[in-house]
């Protein structure tokens, strides 16, 4: 029997332990992008739920929401925002710090990325404590733009990610 769609997608989800801190589990994509079957069919199932909803860009997170973030944008007619790590961009940005386990984390976005009237879907590889992506929402809101949406190729069910979103809806393709 032909494997279902996930199950060839889990194929391609590499373990990696104690990456890149002892105690992660690091859940790498490499294999499943490397892959053009397999990056079309997350592709595909990534889209599925916008394709006709009024998005006016999707935004990526770096590193590797820019892979299914910019195809994402291509294959939805629409354009593409980096989301990226403090002092990367070259032109006036908006900033929002947020908290790490240890630490602390910064995403910036240039201040005429989206505005007043975009409705943005976010996309990442994978939601695990929801930082990032809630770090991600609240910027693009702070520069006037709506979040429609946020989609995720993996997410990690134990670490509630999904309730730190919560009221936005939330589509991931693989849970572990
Ligand atoms: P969080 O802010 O805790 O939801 O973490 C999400 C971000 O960290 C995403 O950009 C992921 O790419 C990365 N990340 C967190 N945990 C993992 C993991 N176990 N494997 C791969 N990437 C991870």
């Amino acid at each position: 029997m032909t494997p279902d769609w996930q199950t060839r997608l889990r194929e391609k989800i590499r373990d990696i332990p104690d990456f890149p801190k002892p105690g992660i589990l690091f859940k790498d994509i490499t294999p499943l992008v490397r892959d053009s079957a397999t990056l079309r069919l997350a592709l595909h199932h990534l889209i599925h739920p916008f394709v006709g909803a009024p998005i006016t860009a999707v935004a990526g997170m770096e590193a590797r929401g820019f892979i299914f973030g910019s195809l994402a944008a291509w294959e939805l007619g629409v354009g593409f925002i980096p989301l990226r790590k403090p002092g990367k961009l070259p032109y006036d940005v908006q900033s929002v710090s947020y908290a790490l386990e240890y630490g602390e984390n910064t995403l910036e976005a240039h201040i005429d990325a989206c505005g007043p009237g975009d409705r943005v879907l976010l996309v990442d590889d994978l939601l695990a404590t929801g930082g990032t992506a809630k770090a991600s929402c609240e910027l693009v809101e702070r520069l006037g733009a709506e979040v429609h949406a946020l989609a995720f190729v993996i997410e990690l069910d134990e670490l509630g990610g999904r309730t730190q979103l919560a009221p936005y809806p939330v589509h991931s393709l693989l849970h572990f």
